[in-house]
C-alpha cells in the first residue's frame, strides 16, 4: 500500500535501487531519462510506469495498489502495473510502462515497452454498427471502449451538443474560474476521433428511436439504421419559474457554451446571485469569486449540499465559501428584474447575472417514446441493457440493480456515467459484464476536494471523524448500522480504502 504523502525519489532508476529500498506492497519513485516513473514491488513482482495519472496529473505513488494495479489519489482512475493499461475512468489514456530487471540485489529500470494492443475480438458476430446516442462521458468512453475492445465495425456519435466530447466538470471549476484554457476542455482531438474512425457528429439530435426496426430518427428526417445503440441522452437543467427567469442575464451552466456565455457576461458584471446551493452552484461560487465577482448564494435549507453530504460537510462548505466572501441566505427567489433578485424574506440582493443550479432531468424522452421500460429514469439490467434488444443505456438516464446497496439507482456523477459507458461497450460485444463500480464523484471548492465513495440517498446516522474546519475528515454515512458512503477531505488514500472496502462487501467483483 502506498503511503499518503510520495516517497523519497530514488533518481535516476536506469542506474538501480536496492531492492531492500522498495518494500513488498509499496512504490519509489524516480526518473527514467528525465520522465517521472514509479516503481512498485507487489507479490514478488516490479512494475515500472509513468508516475503522473493521465487524468489530471495527480501523483500515482500518494495513491493505492490493488493487486496489480494502481488508483489515482484525486478521482479514482486505475491503471494496470504489467502494461499501464488504463483499467477504470476517468483518466482515459494508458501510462507508459518500462521494463525492469533485477540484478545482484538492485533492480534497474531499462527500456520503454511498446504499448499494450487492442485484443482481438471474442463474439462471433458482433453488432454490425453501434450508434451511440449523446457525447458526454459516458457516449465518449463508450466510443473509445469499443475501439480499444478490438471492434472493427462502424461507430458513430450523435450529438446534439454543438462541441465535441468536453471535460464537463471543468466547466463550474477551473475553466469558468479561467484558470484552466479551452484547449483543456476537449476530451479528444478530431485527429483522435477520425483516427480511431469514431464518426463524431455533433449538432444532431435524435428524435426518436424505433427498437423494432433498430433505428433512429434524425431532427432533419433522416433515419439510421443501427446494429446495437447505446443511449446517453444526459441531463436537461432545471428552469425557475418565477417572474423574470426568463430574463437574459438568468444563466444555466450546462453545457460549454452554457459556460462560455457565463464567462463572457461576468466580463463586465460586478455582482452575481446564485440559485441553489449544490454542485452547481457551489462549485461556480467558488470560481466566480476566482475571477472577483461578489457572490450571494439563495438556498432553500441551512446547509448548503445537505441532501447529499449532510449539514456538517455542509457546514463545513458553507464556512469555506464564506471565509471566501460568499454570502448565504436561505430562502426562495420570488422575482428576478434586470438588477435584482427579490426573496421570500423580503430584502433584494442586487445582481448583474444570476446563475441558477436547481438540479436536473434526466433526458428520457427517446427512451419513453420508444416504449422502453420506465421508471424515474430508464430501466437497466446488470449489464446495462433496456428493455428492449440491442439498446444500452448508460449516465444520467440509467437506473440499475446496484448489487453495493442492493437497490437500484440512478447516479447523475461523471466518473460513474464514464464507467458505465465502458462496461456498456464491452456488454456490446458479448462480454456479459456485470456493472458493479462503486459510485464515486469528487467535487472542488477553492484548493478544497471532496471525494465520495458508494450511494446514499437517505441516512440515519453521519458520523464525522476529524476535524472539518481544517478540511481534513472522513464522514460515515449509515442507515440501519449499514455503510452506505464515505466522504472524505484532505484523506485521499482513506477515500481509496474506503472505496476498496464497499468492493469487498459487494457480491460481484469489478472487472
Ligand atoms: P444539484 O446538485 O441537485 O443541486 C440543486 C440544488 O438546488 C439543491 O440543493 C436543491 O435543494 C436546490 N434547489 C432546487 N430548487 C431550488 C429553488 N427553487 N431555489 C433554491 N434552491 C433550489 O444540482 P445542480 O447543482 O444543478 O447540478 C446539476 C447536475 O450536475 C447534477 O446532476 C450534479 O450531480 C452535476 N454536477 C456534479 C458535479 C460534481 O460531481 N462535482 C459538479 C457539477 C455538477 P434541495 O436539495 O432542497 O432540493
Amino acid at each position: 500500500m502506498a503511503n499518503s504523502s510520495s516517497p523519497p525519489s530514488c533518481g535516476d532508476l536506469t542506474q538501480g535501487v536496492a531492492l531492500e529500498e522498495i518494500v513488498e506492497g509499496g512504490v519509489v519513485t524516480g526518473t527514467v531519462r528525465g520522465e517521472p516513473v514509479l516503481l512498485a514491488r507487489r507479490g514478488g513482482e516490479l512494475f515500472a510506469v509513468a508516475a503522473t495519472c493521465t487524468h489530471y496529473g495527480a501523483p500515482l505513488a500518494e495513491g493505492l495498489l490493488v493487486g496489480d494495479t494502481i488508483r489515482c489519489p484525486w478521482h479514482h482512475a486505475a491503471f494496470c502495473l504489467r502494461d499501464g493499461r488504463v483499467t477504470r475512468p476517468p483518466a482515459l489514456d494508458n501510462l507508459k510502462h518500462w521494463r525492469v530487471e533485477q540484478n545482484d540485489g538492485h533492480v534497474f529500470v531499462r527500456d520503454l515497452l511498446p504499448a499494450a494492443q487492442p485484443p482481438k475480438l471474442t463474439i462471433a458476430q458482433p453488432p454490425k454498427s453501434i450508434a451511440i446516442v449523446g457525447g458526454g462521458a459516458a457516449g465518449n468512453a463508450a466510443a473509445e471502449t469499443l475501439r480499444r475492445e478490438g471492434y472493427e465495425g462502424p461507430v458513430t456519435m450523435w450529438i446534439a451538443d454543438t462541441s465535441q466530447p468536453y471535460d464537463r466538470p471543468n466547466l463550474s471549476k477551473d475553466y469558468l474560474a479561467g484558470t484552466a484554457s479551452p484547449s483543456w476542455l476537449p476530451l479528444r482531438s478530431p485527429e483522435f476521433y477520425s483516427k480511431h474512425r469514431i464518426d463524431v457528429r455533433c449538432g444532431h439530435r435524435v428524435v426518436r428511436l424505433d427498437p423494432r426496426n433498430k433505428d433512429i430518427t434524425l431532427s432533419d428526417g433522416r433515419r439510421e439504421r443501427y446494429g446495437a445503440l447505446l443511449l446517453a441522452t444526459g441531463a436537461r437543467p432545471r428552469r425557475m419559474s418565477v417572474p423574470g427567469a426568463d430574463l437574459p442575464h438568468v444563466a444555466v451552466l450546462r453545457t460549454l457554451s452554457d459556460c462560455d456565455a457565463l464567462i463572457a457576461q461576468i466580463g463586465t458584471a460586478r455582482r452575481c446571485v446564485v440559485v441553489g446551493a449544490g454542485f452547481i452552484g457551489l462549485e461556480a461560487a467558488a470560481a466566480l469569486r476566482a475571477r472577483g465577482v461578489a457572490v450571494d448564494v439563495v438556498m432553500r435549507g441551512a446547509h448548503p449540499m445537505e441532501r447529499v453530504l449532510g449539514a456538517a460537510l455542509g457546514d463545513m462548505l458553507r464556512a469555506l465559501h464564506e471565509s471566501h466572501g460568499v454570502t448565504f441566505h436561505v430562502a426562495e427567489v420570488t422575482q428576478i428584474e434586470s438588477d435584482r433578485v427579490t426573496l421570500t424574506t423580503g430584502s433584494a440582493l442586487v445582481a448583474d447575472v444570476v446563475l441558477t443550479g436547481i438540479g436536473v432531468d434526466p433526458e428520457v424522452t427517446l427512451a419513453q417514446e420508444a416504449g422502453l421500460d420506465m421508471d424515474r429514469g430508464v430501466l437497466v439490467n446488470e449489464y446495462l441493457q433496456a428493455s428492449a434488444p440491442d439498446v444500452y443505456v448508460a449516465g444520467d438516464i440509467a437506473r440499475w440493480p446496484d448489487p453495493g446497496t442492493g437497490e437500484r439507482i440512478r447516479v447523475e456523477h461523471w466518473v460513474v456515467a464514464e464507467r458505465q459507458g465502458v462496461v456498456a461497450a464491452r456488454n456490446m460485444l458479448g462480454q456479459r459484464q456485470h456493472f458493479a463500480a462503486v459510485p464515486f464523484f469528487w467535487t472542488q471548492h477553492y484548493d478544497v476536494a471532496i471525494n465520495y465513495v458508494g450511494h446514499a440517498e437517505g441516512w440515519d446516522r453521519v458520523d464525522i471523524e476529524g476535524d472539518p474546519g481544517a478540511h481534513a475528515c472522513t464522514a460515515t454515512y449509515w442507515r440501519n448500522n449499514r455503510r452506505l458512503a464515505v466522504a472524505t477531505a484532505g484523506r485521499d488514500l482513506d477515500s481509496l480504502r474506503a472505496e476498496l472496502a464497499f468492493e469487498a462487501q459487494t457480491p460481484i467483483v469489478q472487472a
